[in-house]
């Protein structure tokens, strides 16, 4: 509530001229890991359109899940925005979130992409997918995830960090599929083929590749967009693993309600904007990212990449499984 003298004299006279409740008193506060250069064109727009103010910080995933944490009913933050289903699945594992009835959002966003509990919501689709130094390697001798551990690629294939979500979030969505038996041996598979130690982040990941240090990799496939628009030349082909089978893993970056929301529906609001047809495009395409709803259009420069199938389990597989992922990924000698 605004109490400020000021806001409230103008409230009662905006009243007086028989207008609706001034939308200019409402405010939303977001926590957010996607960065504010990602976000604040978003919110510009949405303030613009709707007169409401969206106060935000942002920081790093898990020190915004502490936060919410550590200030339990007390917390300003009515959304929290962050990304991987993973992270998001451990905000509601915390009891950080509350579930959200909404048609619009079930309506614009695939049920793969969204908690089955209503809780988050996946706001754009992130690829992990593989990719190849174009000089050494022909699509055609790409195949899938699992074919990464054949003997072919031996001491040919580089890996980020078994410490990153993702990679947590694509080992779990092996479990899924494989059961964890056949996950660990895919695993096992792979850590036998490295060129080299695994890396810290994609980007240094995919650079090694493009220079020659291995001839294949599991990347995001917006570090691959950033990248080459740096420097367009670089050897590196992006390809579509298991088209035959299961998809393409991808994850999302995505949002929930906090439990303790106190601008509780216009956060809502917000957040079924963020998921209609106007701010799809901004939510994206800004971080080289899909759309997830269907009827939005994907950045032209992402599309060029190539259409792919998608693998249909549910992202918040990637969340309960997590804990399995992690253990699994230790055996295997997976660092
Ligand atoms: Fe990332």
């Amino acid at each position: 509530m605004n109490t400020h003298p000021l806001s409230r004299l103008l409230g009662t006279t905006l009243i007086c001229l028989g207008l609706a409740t001034p939308a200019w008193a409402d405010e939303v506060v977001v926590y957010s890991a996607r960065n504010e250069q990602l976000i604040k064109p978003m919110f510009d727009a949405y303030t613009k359109e709707t007169g409401v103010t969206i106060k935000f910080i942002t920081d790093k995933e898990g020190a915004l899940l502490q936060r919410l944490k550590a200030e339990g009913e007390n917390t300003p933050a009515d959304m929290l925005i962050t990304v991987d289903a993973g992270n998001l699945w451990e905000a509601s594992r915390e009891g950080l979130l509350k579930p959200v009835q909404s048609k619009v959002l079930t309506g614009n966003i695939p049920a793969h992409l969204r908690d089955p509990g209503n809780q988050w919501f996946g706001l754009s689709v992130r690829a992990r997918t593989v990719f190849f130094n174009t000089q050494k390697v022909k699509p055609a001798d790409l195949s899938t995830y699992e074919d990464l551990g054949s003997p072919k690629w031996k001491d040919r294939l580089c890996l980020r960090t078994s410490k990153k979500v993702y990679n947590q979030s694509l080992v779990a969505m092996l479990i899924a599929e494989h059961g964890e038996a056949k996950a660990e041996q895919i695993v096992k598979s792979w850590v036998a083929n490295l060129a080299t130690d695994p890396f810290p982040d994609d980007t240094k990941m995919l650079e090694a590749i493009a220079a020659g240090q291995c001839d294949v990799g599991i990347a995001n496939t917006y570090y691959f967009g950033r990248l080459m628009e740096k420097k367009p030349n670089l050897p590196l082909g992006i390809f579509w693993p298991n088209q035959k089978g299961s998809g393409v893993h991808v994850n999302v970056s995505g949002a929930g309600i906090t439990k303790q929301a106190k601008h509780e529906k216009e956060a809502i609001r917000l957040l079924e904007w963020l998921s209609s047809d106007k701010a799809q495009n901004l939510f994206a395409d800004v971080n080289m990212e899909y759309p997830v709803n269907l009827v939005v259009k994907t950045d032209p420069v992402v599309a060029a990449w190539g259409q792919f199938k998608q693998n249909p389990i549910n992202v918040a597989k990637a969340g309960e499984l997590q804990a399995a992922a992690v253990k699994l990924m230790d055996r295997a000698g997976y660092k």
